[in-house]
């Protein structure tokens, strides 16, 4: 018996992959490092040929994902890139996809830079607008992605009324849930028809591991999608499903600390004399707020503040101590980056700007350290 739908989501996390093993009782999935597996005869398999399109570890993973987001499929990639070039190569020459705009530089890339070359078109528009969403969409598009909340930005789009869209209008709906995990936001239950990770991030946890997820909510998607994988080869390797495994365990736990030391963080942020704005979904005077209140079940860990100067942010970031001054997010360690030159560096300079990205613009990762360590490390790095 493996923990089921009777379960909790938090206790399902907790129990992924408990009583996989039937033969040793093993309550950690072993790793299966076989690249290839024995055939009891000719026509017939274990349900195992080849590592590539099928792993035991990898297995016990991707069917506790689609469990707990509540899909039919889940697929593990070697990176989130890897996930959504994959969502990305289900489409055709001619397509037209609607992106939001305040989005994962590197989607933007690949966009811009590799599928572009294919005729796949793309127009990024401001997602937390349904109505400009509604007027970017023409006969030729297949497709919306949104990231909600925004990198670097945390604008918050209304997914039930995206959703709703999406079904009038005959598209794809894919959500990348990165920036808050189904702990905290289940796009499915607003009519996403993908559900997009970076499990490099919060899923991964402790900025130990790269890896990706997509997952379908319909089975033939799901299906399609594996086929795309399984032809491409992105996989996640199983020492690194192994990885995730156990980092899923924990991860109610880490996001509610995540949660918790972002809001103080915020609010102590707001309140400084050299910090002109503060970007968090969990602020009252957040535009997102009350929206992110009825989709969300918190406001992650997540936020970006903008700085008197160009000085003050790079002074700053010089000047972190316990913070470290790094790309990525969601790991246990909290870091600090200057999107404009690090993770948005690949968006043209005026574009940039017109979305807020300028280099006053400091995004936080809050980790699950003392709140009150890291409010001194930027109090110290700020004076
Ligand atoms: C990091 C990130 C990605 C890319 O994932 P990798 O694991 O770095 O390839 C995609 N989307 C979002 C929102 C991200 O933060």
């Amino acid at each position: 018996m493996t923990a089921n739908q009777e379960y909790s989501q938090e206790t399902r996390l907790v129990q992924l992959g408990v009583g996989f093993d039937d033969r040793t009782g093993a309550i950690s999935t072993p790793i299966h490092t076989s690249a290839t597996y024995r055939h009891p005869g000719v026509g017939e398999s274990t349900g195992y040929d080849y590592t590539r399109s099928g792993n035991p570890t990898r297995k016990v993973l991707e069917e506790g994902l689609a469990e707990l987001e509540g899909g039919a499929r889940a697929l593990a990639f070697s990176s989130g890139m890897a996930a959504l070039t994959t969502f990305f190569l289900h489409f055709s020459q001619g397509d037209h996809l609607v992106v939001s705009e305040d989005l994962y530089g590197g989607t933007y890339r690949v966009l811009d830079q590799i599928f572009a070359n294919f005729g796949l078109t793309v127009t990024y528009v401001d997602t937390t607008q349904t109505a400009a969403v509604a007027a970017a969409v023409t006969d030729r598009t297949r497709a919306l992605l949104v990231e909600t909340p925004g990198n670097p930005l945390l604008g918050i789009a209304d997914l039930a009324g995206l959703g709703e869209l999406c079904r009038q209008r005959g598209l794809l709906f894919a959500v990348d849930n990165t920036f808050l995990s189904p702990v905290l936001q289940r796009p499915f239950e607003f009519g996403a028809d993908v559900v997009i990770y970076s499990a490099t991030k919060y899923l991964g946890g402790h900025n130990d591991l790269c890896a990706g997820i997509l997952v379908a909510r319909e089975a033939a998607l799901g299906e399609r999608l594996y086929f795309l994988q399984n032809s491409t080869g992105p996989i996640l390797p199983p020492f690194d499903c192994w990885l995730l495994l156990r980092s899923l365990k924990t991860l109610t736990l880490r996001i509610e600390r995540h949660c918790h030391n972002a809001l103080l963080v915020a609010r102590w942020l707001e309140q400084h004399p050299k910090v002109t704005d503060v970007y968090y979904p969990g602020l009252e005077k957040h535009p997102g707020h009350e929206l992110s209140c009825r989709q969300a079940k918190g406001f992650g860990g997540m936020l970006s503040f903008r700085v008197d100067s160009e000085t003050t942010a790079r002074t700053t970031l010089k000047r972190l101590a316990l913070i470290s001054f790094a790309e990525s997010l969601g790991g246990v360690e909290s870091l600090m980056t200057l999107p404009a030159i690090q993770t948005h560096g690949d968006i043209p300079a005026a574009e940039r700007l017109r979305l807020g990205i300028c280099e006053r613009l400091l995004r936080l990762s809050v980790g699950t350290e003392s709140a009150g360590d890291i409010i001194a490390d930027l109090e110290q790095a700020l004076a």
